[in-house]
């Protein structure tokens, strides 16, 4: 990542409170090199808010130049899958978060985990425990009851070492034991109430196979995963902040030399927008939307089919910044970055994405001219291209209105406009089907106007653009709205499900485009001049049957409510 590229944010700005604990740790020698770490669990696509956490560890890593590790929290095999794995890799990397070495899985370190537990009971520090999950809940005790010491808690050492070595090889069915840490039944934090520590469950793992039956918790295994791959700064959200003094007491424990340190950030939420896997889960299960990677989502997998461009993230991570306390960024801003990233890389071209054929009456039938168009007026540098300009030509059906409201500056009955980039033309003639649909427009054209002729003769309010039927290739377009019904929020609060917006995607199989856009790949963008950028669909579109769609429009359709 190129902190010039930055938006504002560059070198001078103030630090932020994760750089200030680090430039700390740094200046008391706790630390001699910075190394953080990803550390997704692989049982969905990443999503937007993944791409902050991904962001700001890599960050971290290259502002003080140190190491960023890619590690799979896989030690629930319930959920996980290896298409996440593939997945989630292939989104860091677009990302552009060069990760050091090889990828790493929580799962290789199992056997580690295992002899660090052993050491544990071995301490006194850990005992197998005989309660079911329910009473070990009910024993647990409340924000403001202590908990009840378990009644096993006092096996002797040697005990422990047996029955655990007993649950590792299988005697014991599901569920009916765990080994549990013993620290404080009586702590005001219900996290050290010896909390559990491995569990029995006859699961297959992606990676070990059948090898165990008693899997880790995330709260010993974690700090565990941290200290093994030499991980200083472990940065999570806010929702382990009560989580801390276990993953203290485990890496004190386990004895390791240089203890990673955990700090907490605030998730990133987007208004209206619906991050949180277990929604987009059941949006893409449900069949709600194509797929993981559908663009109306916010994984990342969607949002690079949607056209967004990894310097776009990384603008708008820059400018949301890094927090302590929750809060929702509005989605515009994303929007923003999008536009700002596009705005002098792509070329602007003309589509007509919803067609009416306007017929230029005194323009010589089969004649054909080819204009000279800048492909991006503010960047001279993407060159020039020639558009073909005749007789029949494609302009939208927005641009024609046979009653025009005032202020209306396109093109009615009687009135002139411009042609962009072509010639002045005045609308003479209305075609009409047998409901009174309007057909076809007829106009004449002014061959003194030619654009760049310096023609001063007389001056029109409205530019319109427009693309030479002939030549024209024929795409379909899709638009979006937010997936979510805005008025009703994004969750039902009854049952949890999202409230739809069922104007979420609309599709426009009959857009024009002009011959320019021929060869157009997926993942291609480009201004659709008045209309927004857009972007060749990497799964539906084909070389003679484009699909775009649209990222943006040009200008923000976030309003400010009265
Ligand atoms: P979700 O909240 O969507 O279910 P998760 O926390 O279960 O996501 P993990 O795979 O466990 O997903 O997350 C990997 C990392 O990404 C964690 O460090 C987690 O804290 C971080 N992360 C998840 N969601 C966000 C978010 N909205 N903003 C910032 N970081 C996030
Ligand atoms: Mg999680």
């Amino acid at each position: 990542m190129e902190k010039e590229t930055s938006a504002g944010a560059g070198e001078t700005a103030s630090k932020n409170f994760i750089e200030i604990e680090i430039d700390k740790d740094l200046q008391e020698e706790k630390v001699a090199s910075v190394c953080t770490r990803f550390p997704p669990e692989p049982n969905g696509y990443l999503h937007i808010g993944h791409a902050k956490s991904i962001l700001l560890n890599y960050g971290l890593a290259r502002e003080y130049g140190g190491k960023f590790l890619l590690r799979f929290d896989d030690t629930n095999p319930m959920k996980e899958k290896t298409e996440f794995v593939e997945s989630i890799i292939r989104d860091v990397k677009w990302l552009g978060a060069d990760y050091e070495g090889e990828v790493r899985f929580a799962s290789n370190y199992f056997d580690q985990m295992y002899e660090y537990a052993v050491k544990l009971i071995k301490k006194g520090k850990a005992f197998v425990c005989d309660l079911s999950a329910d009473q070990i809940r009910e024993y647990r005790g409340t924000l403001t009851e202590p908990g009840k010491e378990s009644p096993y808690r006092n096996r002797s050492i040697e005990e422990n070492l047996r029955l655990f070595q007993e649950m590792k090889d299988g005697r014991y069915p599901d569920g009916s034991k765990t080994l549990r840490a013993k620290i404080d039944m009586s702590s005001p934090n219900i996290n050290m109430r010896d909390p559990v520590i491995y569990r029995i469950a006859r699961m297959t793992h992606h990676n070990t196979g059948d090898k165990w039956c008693i899997y880790p918790m995330y709260d010993f295994a974690h700090p565990i995963e941290d200290g093994i791959e030499g991980v200083t700064h472990s940065i999570c959200t806010l929702e382990f902040e009560d989580h801390r003094p276990l993953y203290d007491w485990v890496v004190r424990e386990v004895g390791f030399e240089k203890p990673p340190r955990q700090i907490e950030f605030a998730k990133l939420y987007l208004t209206n927008v619906v991050t949180g896997k277990r929604y987009i889960k059941k949006l893409v299960e449900d069949g709600i939307v194509d797929g993981w990677d559908d663009p109306r989502l916010v994984t990342i997998a969607a949002l690079r089919r949607r056209g967004y461009t990894p310097e776009s993230i990384r603008m708008f991570m820059e400018l949301v910044g890094v927090s302590k306390g929750n809060s929702s960024v509005d989605y515009a801003m994303l929007d923003y970055c999008i536009r700002e990233d596009l705005k002098l890389k792509r070329p602007r071209m003309m589509a007509v994405l919803r067609p009416l054929k306007l017929i230029i009456d005194n323009y010589p039938e089969g004649k054909v001219e080819y204009l000279d168009v800048e492909n991006n007026k503010e960047n001279e540098a993407l060159g020039t291209r020639k558009v073909p300009f005749g007789r029949e030509l494609y302009i939208e059906e927005e641009d024609f209105m046979e009653n025009p409201p005032k202020k209306y500056f396109r093109l009615f009955p009687g009135n002139e406009v411009r042609l962009m980039n072509a010639y002045f033309v005045r609308c003479v003639d209305v075609v009409k089907d047998a409901q009174g649909n309007v057909t076809e427009i007829h106009c004449t054209y002014d061959p003194e106007t030619r654009s760049g002729s310096g023609f001063t003769g007389r001056k029109v309010k409205g530019t319109i653009h427009w693309v030479y039927a002939p030549t024209s290739i024929k795409a379909a377009v899709r638009l979006y709205e937010n997936l979510v019904d805005e008025e009703k929020g994004v969750y039902n609060k009854e049952d949890g499900s999202v409230n739809v917006n069922p104007n979420s995607l609309t599709v426009l199989e009959n857009a024009r485009l002009e011959p320019a856009f021929e060869g157009a790949k997926g993942g291609d963008s480009y201004q659709f001049v008045r209309n927004g950028y857009f972007c060749v669909d990497s799964k539906d579109s084909a070389p003679d049957a484009l699909v775009f769609n649209r990222v943006v429009p040009l200008k923000s359709s976030f309003k400010i409510k009265k």
